[in-house]
């Protein structure tokens, strides 16, 4: 089953659900360059996959799962000469997690968790700094995966793991099984792999796509994507969300 939407519940619904075993969940993503052939949304659609496959796995664990509103801006000062890119601050983002974290805790629910696939290191640390302000209200539980550090990262491909990992393979399967009819196939299909790793520039303290070797914003390989590594890569995504969700809950142990 799907989670619910709560932007499509009644009050009176959202009263009703049994809201100690609640596990609200936050689709975050970015309007960011994502080469030529992939939607601005990639990373919300790829959180939003995420959730979807979450869900089935929370609710075994006799939990409801129930989707909040996306939160689709965020910081991305890497792409932000590329139009069509929307950079907002970080503590921007920091306050609206905070503060919705307020109104979940205020009506009971016991964890929010944020899916998110974007990289960014301000967006990154943002969620972090989100993350630490909640906990110290000690009102809500947060589980927030970090795909860049351990031990999440190492469940994702190959790609992934080297760094070059904005728009190629990676990221193109995933939008190719959830939302194909947003790819470009026709530019995704000539694009010559880019091996250059992102991860790396930005420990070298390159600050944009261009200055670390991403001209058309995109890393990896986007002609290398398939469907089927995309469906594979999003049951992963939602085993590492439910994982994350169930150690906050202490309902398995830490890995
Ligand atoms: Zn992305």
């Amino acid at each position: 089953m799907p989670p619910l939407r709560l932007r499509e519940m009644t009050w009176t619904e959202v009263e009703l659900l049994d809201r100690a075993r609640t596990v609200a969940l936050m689709p975050v993503g970015a309007i960011e360059a994502h080469g030529p052939h992939l939607p601005l949304i990639t990373d919300g659609i790829i959180a939003h996959s995420m959730i979807n496959a979450a869900a089935a796995r929370l609710e075994a664990a006799e939990l409801t799962p129930l989707l909040l509103p996306p939160l689709d801006y965020s910081a991305a000062p890497f792409a932000a000469s590329f139009p069509g890119t929307i950079s907002v601050a970080p503590k921007t983002i920091t306050a609206l997690i905070v503060d919705v974290a307020g109104s979940l805790a205020d009506w009971e629910i016991p964890v929010l968790a944020l899916a998110n696939a974007h990289l960014d290191p301000a967006h990154l640390g943002a969620l972090h700094a989100a993350t630490a302000a909640v906990r110290e209200t000690g009102t809500i539980q947060v589980a927030f995966p970090d795909l860049t550090r351990r031990p999440w990262g190492s469940r994702l491909t190959k790609e992934f793991q080297s760094g070059a990992c904005h728009a190629g393979q990676f990221e193109g399967s995933v939008v190719l099984a959830a939302r194909p009819e947003w790819v470009r196939e026709e530019i995704r299909t000539t694009l010559a792999a880019n091996p250059t790793s992102l991860s790396t520039a930005i420990s070298q303290g390159k600050s944009t796509f261009a200055e670390a070797g991403g001209p058309q914003a995109y890393f990896g390989d986007p002609a290398g994507a398939t469907w089927e590594e995309g469906e594979q890569t999003i049951q992963v995504l939602g085993q590492i969300l439910a994982d994350a969700v169930l150690q906050e809950m202490g309902m398995i142990p830490r890995s």
